[in-house]
């Protein structure tokens, strides 16, 4: 059986796992073990698996394999932030991002090659988009980060997953959900339910699917207070409007103490950080169980906005404390090598000719793709 015919055993939740022991007339409790030993040990040769039979690690041999993307380069910030840009087989790659703070350290993992929705103030939406990532290919971002940052002597532990890297996770449903199902399964990574989160753009039908099968924490890019505005940066938001969106979120935890939805909202100069802005926020805002991020808009090469200012930040911040509501203002990691939110760009064909449309359109045609400086 060549490599490519294999199943990657990387990528199987322990449900997955159980179900292809039993095809193989092999007992399904067998999975915890092989499960501790992928994420647990970071094995990947079957002949380490001591406690397994001769015989099961034969069979495993011949038609699985345990694979993770590997490291195309790393950068590191000055204030301790990771970015790697990680390659899968076929050559695509994708970048993740380790962020550590005093108690806790964040991974922020891609769901997609590319993005297919094209946010205005996103770099990775300008890059196109290329194809989804398999539940392997992303349980596979975390194992690598964990292996990663132990040889690099890195302290401080990943606490925290965000599905905020490349990409609209619930466009990838089925291989984010058993992704996410790893991160929180103790035979694996075993984080808290509140430490694991997926952040959307607002794909309506996927959220109310997505909290049928998991218990994930939810953020949402909201980034406007009214339809006008935000269906000019979120185009998706013309498919799913601001009020059928918030409906969602307000009951999305119900019926679960201490639990509510984080809206991100990205400060662009002029476009939506004025005070009636924050005003209209507040009051749209006003029944939901949430919190808000702030997040100061990170430019890239050739982006058409600015952030707003420090002044305007703390304005809008006030006037929506005012109504009560939890509001918070994120502090921007990593800058120095460009691994803030809406940075991250990896490398892969876009199959939508996107950013070459982009590029041409901002006086560029000769580029081949937004220009990036690679260590
Ligand atoms: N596709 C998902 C998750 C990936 S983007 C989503 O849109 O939610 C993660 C977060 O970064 C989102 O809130 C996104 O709106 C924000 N973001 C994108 N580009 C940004 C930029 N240039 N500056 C700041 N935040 C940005
Ligand atoms: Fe895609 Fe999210 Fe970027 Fe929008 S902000 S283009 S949904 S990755």
């Amino acid at each position: 059986m060549s490599t490519q015919e294999k199943i990657n055993l990387i990528g199987l939740n322990r449900v997955a796992m159980r179900e292809f022991l039993a095809s193989i007339d092999e007992k399904p409790f067998r999975a915890d073990q092989i499960l501790k030993w992928i994420h647990h040990q970071g094995m990947t040769d079957f002949s380490t698996m001591t406690n397994i039979s001769k015989v099961l690690r034969q069979k495993l041999e011949e038609r699985t394999c345990i694979e993770a993307p590997s490291i195309a380069w790393e950068k590191a910030s000055k204030d301790g932030t990771y970015k790697w840009l990680l390659s899968f087989a076929d050559g695509n790659s994708v970048e993740m991002v380790f962020i550590p703070e005093t108690s806790r350290g964040t991974l922020c993992v891609s769901s997609q090659v590319g993005c297919a929705l094209d946010c205005k103030f996103c770099s990775t939406g300008k890059q196109g988009f290329s194809r989804n990532l398999s539940t392997a290919e992303i349980i596979g971002q975390v194992w690598l980060a964990v292996r990663r940052l132990s040889e690099l002597g890195v302290t401080q532990k990943i606490t925290n997953i965000v599905m905020m890297g490349m990409g609209e996770p619930l466009l990838n449903f089925d291989n984010v959900v058993p992704a996410m199902d790893l991160m929180m399964e103790d035979l694996a990574y075993g984080l808290s339910k509140h430490r694991v989160t997926l952040s959307t753009s607002g794909v309506i039908p996927a959220m109310e699917k997505l909290k049928e099968v998991s218990q994930a924490a939810l953020a949402v890019s909201l980034h406007a207070p009214n339809d006008e505005i935000r269906s000019k940066i979120v185009p998706i938001n013309k498919k799913y409007p601001i009020k059928q969106l918030i409906a969602v979120c307000r009951d999305y935890f119900k019926g679960q103490k201490q639990r509510v939805v984080m809206f991100e909202y990205v400060m662009l100069k002029g476009v939506n950080d004025q005070p009636e802005h924050a005003r209209e926020l507040a009051k749209l805002l006003s029944n939901v169980p949430c919190k808000l991020n702030l997040i100061p808009f990170n430019p890239f090469p050739l982006s058409e906005y600015e952030c707003s200012s420090p002044e305007a930040i703390t304005t809008f911040q006030s006037i929506i404390q005012k109504k009560k509501i939890h509001v918070t203002i994120r502090k921007t990691r990593g800058d120095d090598i460009d691994a803030a939110c809406g940075q991250l760009i990896g490398q892969f064909e876009d199959r939508t000719r996107r950013n070459e449309k982009w590029l041409k359109k901002r006086g560029m045609p000769g580029l081949a793709s937004i220009p990036v400086v690679v260590a």
